[in-house]
């Protein structure tokens, strides 16, 4: 079974990285609560509170780069072979739903409606997503820390 996250306070872009590669984040700012959120949700807690490191079920976090806490991650869990760009709401974390392009129409830009086929929707917050420049943006950006992920 995949592993799921919870990030918290200082790791946010962390978190978002995680949801661009479609990888279950969650994130907390809600100091050592973030220890009952993660026992009820089985999540592993990432961190770079020291107070949390070297508990049972807490990642702690060496580097303050994100890039390289992405990275370190995907190793340390083998989480390669979960990769799933696309698959999951930046804002959220909730899984999407494939949409067709009819059930979008008037919701996104007429320019996308036109050369867009494949949209995704969060059930959750409603916003839709396609493969555009921005999707595209961040994918290469995440290939540019993991190397050959698939699109
Ligand atoms: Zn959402």
């Amino acid at each position: 079974m995949t592993p799921k996250f919870i990030c918290n306070g200082m790791l946010g872009r962390l978190s978002t990285l995680l949801r661009i590669i479609g990888i279950d984040s969650a994130y907390s700012n809600e100091g050592m609560a973030i220890l009952l959120s993660a026992r009820k949700e089985g999540r592993i807690i990432v961190t770079r509170n020291t107070k949390l490191r070297g508990r049972a079920g807490v990642f702690f976090v060496e580097t303050a780069e994100p890039e390289k806490q992405l990275r370190n991650l995907v190793e340390v869990y083998d989480l390669w072979k979960d990769i799933k760009p696309f698959t999951r709401c930046l804002l959220c974390n909730e899984e999407l739903i494939p949409t067709k392009r009819n059930a979008v129409k008037g919701k996104v830009p007429y320019f996308t409606y036109r050369n867009f086929e494949e949209y995704a929707k969060c059930p959750h917050c409603g916003r839709i997503y396609w493969k555009g420049s921005h999707y595209k943006n961040m994918l290469s950006e995440v290939k540019g820390v993991l190397g050959e992920v698939k699109d």
